[in-house]
């Protein structure tokens, strides 16, 4: 059996197009997704499909998660049909979902006692990076099977950095995350006031943009938000989900974080209000609601 493949699980927003940079760089792939439609369209591309993560790991010798959360995450790598069932010693599994550190250590520890080697490897960058390649990735793990797994990396990246041993790649991913909620609550008042006093938001994201306030979620979603375009990009439910994980990684920690705390409430009160799926910067809303105020354009319309 050739198992110079490389394995990919996880076919949704991100881990689609990042599978199909894989296969655009020359790399044969074998996947595998829950949903048989994201199979087929890897299929489509080049790519054979696997029934299970352990029939992905007996046919690749590098494999590649995309996953919603932690629970996902341990049940692919570690379940009866996981990948720890068909991966040999010198394997090497990456796991770029995020997920909480204190479970990619324990993954990667228990793969470790079967040899197979672990880097947790989160991103950012959203999922215009993952169609353009340009994600940013952080690692964590160690440095001979990080330069190892380098080349592949460099198929959907352009800053790739080894942040520490095991978990630091999640860490540091937890960190972005809670600089991207932050920053979505502060825009999203700083609509809310300017439209409610009168002036146009989409002046406000123009103006913003050009002093010391731009910033990436102005850059990226200010537009967007102003014309009440919600549409994912990155699902609300999931940064309420790195939420949850940064709150307790900091309890574990000792670390009190205020500002994010009183954010990571906006976002559980988006969820109360049925918004998971929207963008994340749809957390807009909850601020319009408490103000009484939507943050709309009168250019180009509104919703
Ligand atoms: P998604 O929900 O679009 O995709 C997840 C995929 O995993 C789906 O295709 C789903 O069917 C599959 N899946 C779920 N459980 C499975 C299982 N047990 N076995 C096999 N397949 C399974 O999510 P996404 O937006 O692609 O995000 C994936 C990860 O990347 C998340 O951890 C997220 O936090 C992170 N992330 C997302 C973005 C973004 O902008 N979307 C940016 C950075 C990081």
């Amino acid at each position: 059996m050739d198992r110079h493949r490389i394995g990919f699980i996880g076919l949704g927003i991100m881990g689609r197009p990042m599978a199909g940079h894989l296969l655009a760089a020359g790399h044969r792939l074998v996947v595998h997704d829950v949903n048989r439609a994201a199979v087929d369209g890897l299929v489509a591309l080049g790519a054979a499909a696997a029934a299970s993560p352990r029939e992905v790991a007996e046919r690749a010798c590098t494999v590649i998660t995309m996953l919603p959360d932690s629970p996902e995450v341990q049940e692919v790598a570690l379940g009866e049909a996981g990948l720890i069932a068909g991966a040999q010693a010198g394997d090497i599994y990456v796991d770029m979902s995020t997920i909480a550190p204190a479970v990619a250590i324990q993954v990667s520890q228990a793969m470790g006692r079967q040899g197979v080697r672990c880097l947790d490897a989160p991103v950012s960058g959203g999922d215009v990076g993952a169609q353009k390649a340009t994600l940013s990735i952080m690692v964590g793990g160690d440095q001979a099977t990080f330069d190892e797994v380098l080349p592949v990396l460099r198929a959907m990246g352009r800053s790739i950095v080894l942040c520490g041993p095991a978990g630091a790649g999640q860490i540091v991913k937890a960190c972005n995350q809670v600089l991207v909620a932050v920053t979505i609550a502060g825009v999203s008042e700083a609509l809310v006031l300017g439209a409610k006093a009168g002036v146009d938001p989409a002046t406000i994201v123009q103006v913003l943009g050009g002093g010391l306030a731009r910033c990436g979620v102005l850059e990226n979603r200010g537009q967007r938000m102003v014309s009440g375009d919600f549409a994912p990009g990155f699902r609300l439910r999931l940064h309420h989900k790195d939420l949850n994980i940064i709150m307790r990684t900091a309890n574990d920690y000792g670390v009190p974080l205020p500002v994010t705390a009183v954010v990571h409430e906006l976002f559980a009160a988006a969820m109360g209000k049925g918004r998971g799926e929207l963008d994340h910067s749809g957390l807009l809303t909850v601020l319009e609601d408490l103000a009484g105020q939507e943050a709309r354009t009168s250019v180009g319309g509104s919703r």
